[in-house]
């Protein structure tokens, strides 16, 4: 088992001036993703999924409304033409055609005058900070609405004004993707992230691009674990892909929720509800050693698709890697978190960190020793420097550690806590140790949880 290094993602995730072309690539995927006004179903979720699948293999769902999902119903389909309103003298102040933001999303068709008194309770905006569009949606009341600029909002003149909705709410689908890459172990690694965000780029199109991207690296390898990216709408997505998934829930051995990667602020990972699984421990490690400003926090039921999988009824190991979370930076869910707000150097370092992330999870196994009694000679097996006297070297003290804690007991992420030495080095010396006869394989456990 775990003959061949996952992929080379490791290597390109510890590479210090790698990434350059993969944030290119991402930039101008969000670049192409930002005009699209995406929902939680309709067509911007289809033209979102085809543009990824332009990348990477994507199996689409279609899930009818009106489906059952455990206590939820797949709504209507929304899509949407054209939406703007008519100031008095007849000029179109608000136009969905400058910006995806200005309709509440979800808003039911209307057409009609009235007056600027009855159209305020239709209005959203930020009057803390003037000049952004709020972000709003109205899924599950049936409702319309427009989002401006409270500077604009404020200048509207009193008198009579034309609205117009042109959206339809109509039976159709909720739509999801996915990407398997089978690997040599049925086991799997799920990486969920939302679709359903129109223009807004750390929410939601860093996850995007930085989930295509990693699947576009694994598919170039031949990983260990069997890789499953999900690309679906937020809440109901994940409601609707457990539904249909829960047969088989029990092969997901890692998972990890991926969304606002390219904020300036800390990299931060959520535990699972278990709080102490693998993935948990991998979070920590690889966090821990990128960035001392990287923090990991514990779970909590608010945030993202965690809600859902870490919900009681499924408690699968899965964590969250954000950089400031949901709700904590004054831009998030408004027209301000838009391409000024993300960053190229914090968007690589996210890469970085999942990369490391997935390659650890990916490489991490049990290793017994074949000959534990004193340690073996290793400069007879040329593992070894043959001049005495002198501290050994970094890879010497891997192969030093990697053969006293393999009892069949301990992981190489054991390892990799307990040495402080980096989770590659461990895996250079194990395939060494491997290479010469002095170390077995053991069984993977199963579950996420450490033996
Ligand atoms: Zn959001």
């Amino acid at each position: 088992m775990n003959a061949t290094p996952a992929s080379g993602i490791l290597a390109d995730a510890r590479a210090a001036t790698g990434g350059a072309a993969e944030v290119e690539f991402a930039w101008q995927l969000m670049q192409e993703l930002y005009p699209i006004c995406r929902s939680i179903t309709g067509e911007g979720v289809r033209a979102t999924l085809a543009a990824i699948a332009r990348h990477i293999p994507l199996r689409l769902t279609e899930v009818p409304s009106g489906t059952a999902v455990f206590d939820w119903e797949v709504p209507r389909e929304w899509n949407i033409r054209t939406a703007w309103i008519r100031d008095p003298s007849g000029r179109t102040v608000v136009d969905l055609r400058n910006h995806n933001l200005h309709v509440v999303s979800y808003s039911t068709p209307v057409r009609t005058r009235l007056s600027l008194e009855q159209l305020q309770p239709h209005l959203h905006s930020l009057p803390q900070h003037p000049d952004w569009i709020p972000y709003r949606t109205s899924y599950y009341r049936e409702d319309w609405g427009f989002c401006l600029a409270d500077r604009q909002r404020q200048a509207l003149p009193p008198g009579e004004y034309e609205v117009c909705i042109d959206s339809t709410l109509a039976p159709g689908n909720l739509t999801y993707g996915e990407c398997v890459i089978p690997g040599a172990v049925a086991d799997e690694f799920l990486v969920f992230t939302h679709v359903c965000h129109p223009s807004l780029c750390n929410d939601n199109l860093t996850g995007l691009a930085l989930a295509t991207l990693l699947a576009r690296q694994l598919r170039a390898g031949r990983p260990h674990l069997s890789w499953r990216f999900v690309f679906a709408p937020g809440t109901i997505g994940s409601i609707a892909w457990l539904a249909r998934n829960e047969a088989h829930l029990s092969r997901v051995r890692h998972g990890l929720v991926l969304g606002l990667l390219g904020d300036p602020g800390p990299l931060t990972y959520k535990r699972s509800r278990r709080g102490a699984t693998e993935i948990d421990r991998i979070g920590a490690l690889v966090l821990g050693r990128l960035d001392p400003r990287a923090r990991c926090v514990d779970f909590s039921p608010y945030g993202y698709d965690e809600r859902q999988l870490c919900s009681p009824g499924f408690d699968l190991p899965v964590g969250r890697l954000t950089r400031t979370p949901n709700g904590e930076y004054p831009e998030y869910h408004s027209s301000a978190d838009d391409f000024s707000l993300i960053d190229r150097g914090a968007f690589r370092q996210s890469l970085r960190a999942c990369a490391t992330v997935l390659a650890v999870a990916d490489r991490n196994a049990v290793y017994r020793n074949l000959n534990p009694k004193c340690e073996p000679q290793l400069g007879r097996r040329g593992l070894y420097r043959s001049v005495g006297g002198t501290q050994p070297a970094g890879f010497e003290h891997a192969l030093l550690w990697v053969l006293n804690q393999s009892d069949g007991r301990h992981s190489l992420l054991d390892i990799a806590e307990r040495s402080g030495l980096e989770f590659d080095i461990l895996v250079a010396a194990a395939d060494a140790l491997l290479g010469v006869g002095l170390l077995e394989a053991c069984a993977p456990t199963a579950g996420g949880d450490e033996p």
